[in-house]
């Protein structure tokens, strides 16, 4: 076989640029750089999300009608057919040596431009009767006129495409240049990590995700890949984690046991055992000479505001500041105020400091924030903002944490010399999980509700019971109660048909709940407006609160008792379980309705959300379910993103990953030693953190 050379002539490197290799011109090579494909290096680990298994390929003269089977044929004939109704059908026969087949896709006209006769298609999908047999095509893939693709037994590797550059052209300029490209990859991990882990060495490992003999080889592959990607993420949440240890010495509190005793001989009930062991674990922290950086992981209502409240008055009573900050001004003022009352026999009076307040008020905190008097400060993001200065900031949490981007939360340990850190989350993850993706933080978990809680009644009703549901919503709010009717959209669009919160609004209070006081609440109200209403339905002066899921963070109003979600199939399941723990707060018996149509599959995960209340396993079907950017959001939440590893699925990958990571830096903390020289490098390219944590590079 001849060797493929970059066009110029030159020698091939990894870090060629892809634009010289033979087969990428200046159109591919763009459409590469989308792919994040700018090397000929890059290309190799530009790996197969998927394998279709040909060695399972049926004759076509064996497809019954009924059957389910995967068929590999050449397009002899193709065309769109129109109907009646105005739908246009894709249509192609496919043959082999055994027969022909024909395929069809309705509404996909589009198609007639990309498959061409005489291309080769891979068809998996289920065969009817109709004018003859016909496929329908569940998936396939277009082989081209690469006669050699219809080879039995071969695993054929689908890649990531994008427009412009098929996953037939990736595969094929892979395929051409892998045999010179795999000679140049040197092995970057160490020999005792390599053996340890039990994965195969990088070269194989890049063979066998591009070309494998068989799927489980493939698996093998990739399993190496992900190892080596949760490995590198957890040696640099290592490494960050003893250099802020090292280098940021905290403040070493001392546990003088007079204002936290205090608190914890006054309050009304008695902490839980998770409690307990989690203030005792963050007092040892803040205790101690090194900065804490912890993050306290709990259900809803499991009682994480008291946990960040005793860490808070072990600062104030040695002498030092203390800021709690909340995502809203709603919850900023129910914390000051619930803090206010425990404190008040204490002869500690909290501060308020959120946006809305006067300018003359807010000028007077901020003296008091700049003087030498040790103080506890509740407050929304105006306490990161440049004209709010500390003189002795010791401590700070940041409570639903994951509202908060990274550079917030940083901003406000920032105003402080190393203060210890507590981070407070209502999305509670299996440890080990928690490991791979806080791994720069240490972990406590209450794991235990406070016990005489009502449990939260959670049905699911079908659209043919919205009347009933809606007067026994009715039924509540004439015994006093109030009720929260969430939508999963402000308005209503064209593109969908989903029922939105403003038209349901006018809908729910011109018709059922007439005689109601009811009101609307979504994002797009602006911030001090949306916590007048909040206000107003905490003091009982609105009975029925529809709104989008602005509603999902940390509101506590005890007189609530029905949560209704429309469309619950609409929303991931922790975000479902944030949602119902806005009820059940009182001594009322508490409902969570969930209303719709739903199809089968929605019905089914919707079942394991009504059947448990446990956050952790819920988070962990959410996981399953829906991978990590759903239950994470959008926004950027600090959480490392992966390209080949999935951290549930690999948990026990995982595990080991991580403690591969800390033997390696237990002997060579710097990565220093000769035999590391390529880890350092291979981090250096991938991981812009690592120069500062390594210097490598
Ligand atoms: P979350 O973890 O969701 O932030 P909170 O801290 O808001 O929960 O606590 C929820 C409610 O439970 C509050 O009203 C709080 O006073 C109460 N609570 C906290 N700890 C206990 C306990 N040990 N026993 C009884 N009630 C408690
Ligand atoms: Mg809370």
């Amino acid at each position: 076989m001849a060797q493929p050379q970059p066009r110029s002539g030159q020698r091939l490197y990894l870090d060629t640029s892809i634009s010289y290799l033979k087969g990428v011109g200046p159109a591919r090579a763009d459409a590469f750089r989308r792919l994040g494909v700018i090397t000929a290096g890059d290309l190799l680990y530009h790996i197969p999300h998927r394998y279709e298994d040909a060695s399972t390929v049926a004759p076509i003269a064996s497809l019954e009608p009924g059957m389910h089977g995967t068929v590999i044929g050449r397009v002899i004939s193709k065309g769109i057919i129109p109907t009646r109704r105005g739908l246009r059908i894709f249509q192609a026969v496919l043959r082999d040596d055994t027969g022909m087949i024909e395929v069809s896709w309705p509404g996909q006209p589009f198609l007639d431009r990309t498959i061409a006769k005489g291309d080769t298609l891979l068809v998996t999908g289920s065969v009817r009767f109709f004018h003859g047999r016909q496929l329908q095509p569940r998936e396939f893939i277009n082989l081209g006129d690469d006669e050699s693709a219809t080879t039995e037994g071969r695993v054929l590797s689908v890649y990531p495409a994008t427009e412009g550059l098929s996953f037939k052209v990736i595969r094929s300029i892979i395929e051409a240049h892998l045999d010179s490209l795999l000679p140049l990859v040197t092995e970057y991990l160490p020999n005792e990590v390599l053996s340890a882990a039990a994965v195969p060495a990088i070269r194989d490992a890049l063979r066998m995700v591009h070309r494998p003999t068989s799927l489980a080889e493939a698996m093998q592959g990739r399993e190496r890949l992900a190892f080596e990607e949760l490995f590198f993420v957890n040696l640099l949440h290592l490494r960050a984690k003893s250099l802020a240890r090292e280098e940021r010495r905290g403040i070493r509190f001392e546990n003088k046991r007079d204002l936290t005793t205090r608190l914890k001989d006054g309050l009304p009930f008695q902490l839980t055992g998770a409690q307990t062991r989690a203030t005792r674990e963050i007092v040892a922290d803040m205790c101690s000479p090194r900065r804490m950086q912890r993050l306290l992981q709990g259900d809803v209502g499991s009682g994480k505001t008291i946990v960040a409240l005793f860490a808070a008055l072990l600062a104030v009573e040695n002498g030092y500041q203390a800021a709690i900050m909340v995502p809203t001004e709603l919850l900023a003022e129910q914390h000051w105020r619930t803090m206010t009352a425990l404190l008040e026999p204490l002869g500690v009076a909290p501060l308020l400091l959120t946006g809305s307040l006067p300018a003359r008020e807010r000028k007077a905190i901020a003296q008091r924030l700049a003087s030498d008097e040790a103080l506890l400060v509740i407050g929304t993001h105006a306490l990161v903002q440049d004209a709010t200065l500390f003189a002795r900031l010791g401590f700070v949490a940041v409570d639903e944490q994951h509202r908060f981007g990274v550079e917030q939360r940083k901003a406000l340990a920032a105003k402080g010399e190393a203060p210890d850190v507590l981070l407070m989350t209502a999305t509670p993850i299996p440890r080990s999980l928690a490991l791979t993706l806080y791994g720069e933080l240490d972990l406590s978990v209450l794991d235990e509700r406070p016990p005489g809680r009502q449990p939260i009644l959670t049905a699911m009703r079908a659209e043919s019971g919205r009347a009933r549901v809606l007067s026994f919503v009715d039924r509540q709010i004439e015994q006093g109660r109030q009720a929260y009717i969430v939508y999963p959209v402000i308005e209503e669009s064209e593109k969908t048909d989903l029922k939105a919160a403003t038209t349901m609004y006018e809908a729910l209070a011109s018709g059922p709940f007439a005689q109601r006081r009811v009101a609307l609440l979504h994002g797009r109200i602006d911030a001090s407006e949306r916590d007048a209403i909040m206000r107003r339905f905490r003091d009982r002066e609105i009975d029925v609160l529809v709104a989008t899921t602005v509603i999902e963070v940390g509101i506590d109003v005890p007189n609530a008792t029905v949560m209704l979600i429309e469309h619950p199939e609409r929303f991931g399941l922790s975000q479902l379980h944030q949602l119902r723990g806005r009820v059940g707060r009182g001594a009322e018996e508490s409902f969570c309705i969930l209303l719709g149509d739903v199809s089968p599959e929605a019905a089914d995960r919707l079942r394991i959300f009504a059947a448990t209340d446990d956050g952790f396993e819920i988070a962990r079907a959410d996981l399953r379910l829906r991978g990590m950017g759903d239950l994470f959001g959008e926004r950027q939440s600090g959480v490392p993103t992966f390209r080949i590893a999935d951290p549930l699925r690999d948990e026990a990958l995982g595990e080991r990953a991580r403690a591969a990571a800390e033997r390696l830096l237990e002997s060579d903390p710097d990565l220093v030693e000769g035999s590391h020289a390529g880890l350092r490098r291979v981090l250096g390219e991938r991981y812009r953190r690592s120069l500062e944590l390594f210097r490598v590079g």
